[in-house]
């Protein structure tokens, strides 16, 4: 938004355009409100079947399980796969955190993969050499949905028997190879944060693509008990079967996000107009001034999660982020490579163990990009960009 500068010059504009803001697409709080009319807002109500049925029939996976985040779908992954203390799980320094705390919780080993220099994601040329006899798991995240090279790394893993865990909190109906995302490895984890293409706030899916993980993942996700069995009339009490904890979604969250999946061809459409906008809006600019924008190979259908440039330096990408935030604009760097974190060294880690990754992380710039952005602001950023050096 656009406003005046009340301050000393009556002619300058501040805008406020953060990097992401939430909105509304339209039944939201309709679906809310029937929600609470129907008397059922805790977890497995009728917005969380309709939710599950949606993503089930879009994306062919067996069965879907809306959870409380997409963190909470990654850790459900770990203890469905078994990881026990001591294994080890090959999975990218360039990630969101949860990705790894996911299995470091149940005591296993992050073994750190670097990324390609193109699409940012896992190296699969870099895989074999990192597998030994206690990997336990795979875990391919889609930067900015944009699918890993995932028939090399099934093919790598299958030879071994490890399953790949898809972290696709950013790719939900992305596809690869005309194949949706999130239908491609034995467990896959989508994320509902506000800070992703479609939100309720808080919360995720886990998405299960071996039917043998069905029972076990219904289990863990309500605390541990055969509670959903007893739902569907299968068992006539329910009881203690096994470890679990609370990941069931509410249902009035389930609500809110039923109506943004409901629209997300529209929202998808939105996002493409405004990927599409800033790749012309910014191509002479990166040309003149060695700047990358986001590349996506032939074989893949992107999401439109988000757009960044890789600035030729890390000076170069911090100047452009102070600049533009001189314009009201909100530009943030992304990820801080984790095994240089304090974390990460525990591991041993050290500068220069995985250098694509230490040197696309100190260049990266992601813009505002978000489903209230609009044409006229958007322009704003993009003539902010273009103006400067
Ligand atoms: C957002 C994100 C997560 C975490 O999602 P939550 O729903 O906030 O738990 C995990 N992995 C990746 C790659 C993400 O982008």
């Amino acid at each position: 938004m656009l406003k005046e500068d009340r301050g000393e010059s009556k002619t300058a504009v501040l805008a406020d355009i953060p990097f992401n803001r939430a909105c509304s697409n339209g039944n939201e709080l309709a679906y809310m409100t029937d929600a609470i009319e129907r008397g059922h807002i805790a977890g497995d109500g009728p917005y969380t079947k309709r939710v599950e049925r949606l993503l089930e029939t879009e994306l062919g996976v067996d069965r879907v399980l809306l959870t409380t985040s997409c963190t909470h779908a990654l850790e459900m992954s770990a203890l469905l796969i078994g990881i026990q203390p001591g294994d080890e799980v090959i999975v990218p320094s360039f990630t969101f955190v949860s990705t790894v705390n996911a299995f470091v919780l149940r005591g296993a080993r992050p073994v750190f993969v670097d990324i390609r220099p193109d699409t940012l994601n896992m190296d699969e040329r870099l895989v074999s050499d990192l597998i030994t006899d206690r990997t336990r798991a795979i875990f391919a995240v889609h930067y900015a949905g944009v699918a890993c090279e995932m028939d090399e790394i099934n093919a790598l893993a299958g030879a071994k028997n490890i399953p790949v865990i898809e972290d696709n909190a950013q790719g939900l109906f992305a596809r690869y190879k005309g194949r949706p995302l999130g239908s491609l490895g034995s467990l896959a984890a989508l994320s509902f944060h506000e800070t992703k293409n479609f939100t309720c706030g808080e919360g995720g899916a886990l998405l299960i693509n071996d039917p043998a993980y069905i029972e076990g993942a219904e289990i863990i996700r309500e605390k541990g008990t055969n509670r959903s069995r007893f739902i569907r009339g299968q068992v006539d009490k329910y009881t203690w079967v096994d470890v679990g904890s609370s990941y069931v979604l509410s249902d009035m969250l389930a609500a809110f996000l039923c109506a943004q999946l409901e629209a997300h061809e529209r929202i998808t459409a939105h996002r493409r107009d405004l990927s599409e906008r800033y790749f012309e809006g910014l191509a002479s600019w990166s040309d003149a001034n060695g700047a990358t924008l986001p590349y996506v190979p032939e074989h893949c259908e992107q999401p439109y999660h988000m757009f960044y440039a890789l600035m030729p330096s890390e000076e170069q990408r911090d100047a452009l982020i102070q600049r533009l935030r001189g314009y009201g604009i909100q530009s943030v760097f992304h990820y801080l490579p984790l095994h240089l974190s304090g974390k990460g060294e525990e591991y041993g880690y050290r500068r220069g163990d995985l250098p694509v990754t230490e040197d696309v992380s100190a260049r990266l710039v992601r813009l505002p990009f978000h489903n209230a952005l609009d044409e006229y602001q958007q322009r704003y950023v993009i003539d902010a960009i273009v103006s400067g050096k």
